[in-house]
């Protein structure tokens, strides 16, 4: 049976179309996977784990718990958008949440999983940002404000996002290529699969003797985007997003 791999689905209640899509893979290809790794930025933002019990979020949990029920299991790594997922997500869930980075063996290989973000070593404001929300200090403090302050917080931050990235060159908002080689050789793997750049590929390089391989996940905007892995080998796939009119028939 195949390993799935997805990341970047920033699901959010102004997209539910992406939401059902997501239900839906869950229910059919990943009940039949060996494992399911969602490799960050499963969520849009997550202001602390309070989350889990809102009715918009509340049917992802219970989609990914019964996965987890019915004998696949679930990893999640936090991305830069839901790097506050905690305890009670994993335990609502029934996931398990992985550092970043993290290697496992799939199929006789080690390889690496990552979201990514901390490659993009060329965006010098970006990664004085992700220190800073990483910092368990700062997370403590933001997780002691109250939700909507919480949220104003995200919303901010968000716009600044935006706005910074509109202005940055794409070549800036990639992985380094220098760094993803010193990741390789300081954890002594040639593989290694990650998403947050929203470039979907799978690179191949040599690295002194060594062949490599970078896989690049998709995003979940105008479709769904999952790496099929088995004996094999990898594949990257498209899932289709169904037809708004269909999608409210399937709703109710
Ligand atoms: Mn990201």
């Amino acid at each position: 049976m195949p390993t799935l791999f997805i990341s970047d689905l920033h699901l959010t209640h102004q997209r539910p179309a992406v939401t059902d899509l997501f239900l839906l893979f869950l229910e059919e290809q990943a009940a039949s996977a060996d494992a399911l790794y969602i490799l960050g930025d499963l969520f849009e933002y997550w202001i602390g784990d309070e989350t889990v019990n809102l009715e918009v979020v509340r049917p992802i949990i219970d989609g990914l718990s019964k996965l987890a029920a019915t004998g696949t299991p679930v990893y999640v790594m936090r991305g830069n958008r839901d790097v506050l997922l905690g305890t009670d997500f994993e335990k609502a869930c029934g996931c398990q949440l992985l550092e970043d980075p993290t290697v496992i063996d799939l199929n006789g290989d080690a390889i690496l999983l990552s979201h990514g973000d901390y490659l993009c070593t060329d965006d010098i404001e970006y990664q004085e940002f992700r220190k800073m929300v990483r910092d368990p200090e700062w997370q403590r403090r933001f997780l002691a404000k109250d939700i909507e302050e919480r949220e104003a917080i995200a919303r901010t931050y968000r716009e600044i996002s935006m706005a910074n990235s509109a202005e940055k060159s794409p070549e800036i908002m990639d992985v380094n290529q220098q760094a993803v080689e010193q990741v390789l050789k300081e954890y002594k793997v040639t593989q290694m699969i990650h998403g947050h750049t929203h470039r979907p590929a799978i690179h191949e390089f040599m690295l002194g003797s060594d062949k490599c391989r970078r896989i690049v996940l998709g995003d979940w905007y105008d479709q769904g985007s999952v790496l099929h892995c088995d004996q094999d080998g990898c594949e990257l796939r498209g899932l289709p997003l169904t037809s708004p009119s269909t999608r409210q028939t399937s709703l109710n």
